[in-house]
């Protein structure tokens, strides 16, 4: 089955408000309906609203980059899946490496599991980020750590929810690095990431859902990466923060 490219942009902590809508509205202007590829941005969730503004017509859909998994209540600073769809939301990240590695306290398995379960239930697209670290590369624990993230992230996941779930194959080391995965090292990740889709969900959901590349993605790199048969589409992170940039990113795709 062919699967259309995502291609997404992850802002992260960055941009101001009026840097953000006009990057937005740039974009709104620029990509097409017609073009093949769907596209995302995820700003800070300050923003969201206003980001949604600023795309309002155009084929760009919003993605948050975290969620809670409860639905209301007491939760100081914690958002939840309704409050994303209301605000706009498609899409949310779930999973980063930054929060599994860089911002505490680092969030597990068992609580990415939940949030991904959350997601779903409250009608949102769950794009969940996996990947190893540069040493669990050097000691061949790449599959390993990948399996885990992957069942521990998709444990109770219905398969016919499949064409809400997107992977994004993030190995640490080349998140924000400049140092990109190799065509072949993304492939042959992507394969076994497929692989493990279908054993823990369903073959024919496997063949559906999308497998973004994510690290270091940029304009020189991007083309060659999404001509691999597993990689769909692609999270990008700083080259996402400029308009022309990703636009160049975006078009490698059609
Ligand atoms: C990311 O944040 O998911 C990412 C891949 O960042 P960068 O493209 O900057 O490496």
């Amino acid at each position: 089955m062919a699967r259309k490219l995502f291609i997404a942009a992850n802002w992260k902590m960055n941009l101001s408000a009026q840097q953000g809508t006009a990057l937005a509205s740039e974009l709104a202007g620029s990509v097409s309906s017609d073009w093949s590829v769907e596209v995302a941005v995820c700003p800070p969730n300050v923003y969201l609203s206003i980001v949604h503004t600023a795309l309002e017509g155009s084929a760009i859909r919003l993605g948050a980059q975290n969620v809670y998994y409860e639905s209301n209540g007491a939760f100081t600073g914690q958002v939840s899946p309704a409050m994303l769809v209301d605000i706009g939301c498609d899409y949310v990240i779930i999973g980063h490496s930054e929060t599994r590695h860089t911002i505490e306290p680092h969030e597990g398995d068992a609580l990415i599991n939940r949030k991904v379960l959350a997601a779903l239930a409250g009608n949102l697209k769950v794009i969940l980020c996996i990947g190893e670290t540069l040493d669990q590369r050097e000691q061949e624990h790449t599959e390993s750590v990948l399996n885990a993230q992957l069942s521990a992230g998709l444990a109770n996941v219905d398969s016919n929810l499949a064409q809400k779930i997107t992977i994004a194959y993030e190995p640490v080391w080349a998140i924000g690095t400049g140092k990109t995965a190799t065509t072949e090292q993304a492939q042959q990740a992507h394969a076994f990431v497929r692989a493990r889709l279908g054993e823990l969900l369903s073959p024919a959901a496997a063949e559906r859902i999308c497998i973004q590349y994510g690290g270091s993605v940029k304009p020189n790199n991007a083309a060659e990466l999404l001509a691999q048969p597993d990689v769909d589409g692609a999270l990008v992170g700083g080259a996402g923060l400029k308009a022309d940039v990703f636009l160049e990113i975006i078009k490698a795709g059609l």
